[in-house]
């Protein structure tokens, strides 16, 4: 856990605890951090010297991690069995029980893509030919 020192946009000052300077980006980001005063949302982090030593360790940890989430794609795409230009049509048997659960890879439009992601089936993108990996 770190402290961070937080500002709502008049100007109360107060304090967050979060996982990591990360975490409060994300909720900061879905307006999940409110001011205790006011209550708006719009929270801006101070810099201060805890903040900014503590902020230097989770960069130097992303990098394995990068590592790790780049060989697990790679699994996935490897395992992933190929359905070409039926990804659309196989991602959403599968999301619904229509078909075994298993990864697939292919080729969807981003107009597919983005209709699978508000179903929410997990696409994942990876270029030309896109890949989805479904859980
Ligand atoms: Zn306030």
């Amino acid at each position: 856990m770190i402290v961070l020192n937080l500002s709502c946009p008049i100007g109360h000052k107060f304090e967050g605890w979060f996982v990591s300077t990360e975490a409060f980006d994300d909720q900061a980001a879905q307006a999940l951090v409110t001011c205790p005063v006011c209550g708006l949302s719009e929270v801006s982090r101070l810099p201060s010297g805890p903040m900014v030593r503590r902020s230097d360790r989770p960069e130097r940890q992303s990098a394995p991690q990068m590592q790790e989430i780049a060989a697990a794609i790679t699994r996935v795409i490897a395992n992933a069995e190929d359905v070409s230009d039926r990804f659309a049509e196989e991602a959403r048997k599968i999301h619904y029980g229509e078909a075994d659960l298993r990864s697939i890879k292919g080729t969807a439009s981003g107009e597919e893509a983005m209709e699978l992601i508000e179903e929410g089936i997990m696409v994942l993108p990876l270029g030309a030919p896109e890949a989805g990996n479904l859980h």
